[in-house]
């Protein structure tokens, strides 16, 4: 487990840097595993942010 990422909640919304809203890319997609968690990074060179989105199974 991965603990020194911020875990946020997927939402329906596309996923945008929670630090400064620009856009992210997919460092390491676990959608299809059981940890059913997504690693992003932010595409903006003044910010770098990396964070995890986990999918919300409590519906
Ligand atoms: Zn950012």
């Amino acid at each position: 487990m991965i603990d020194y990422l911020e875990i946020y909640t997927f939402s329906d919304q596309p996923a945008t840097c929670p630090k400064c809203g620009s856009r992210t890319e997919i460092t390491l997609d676990l959608f299809k595993t059981p940890e059913q968690t997504q690693h992003h990074k932010c595409l903006s060179d003044k910010c770098g942010y990396e964070f995890v989105i986990q999918k919300d199974n409590d519906e």
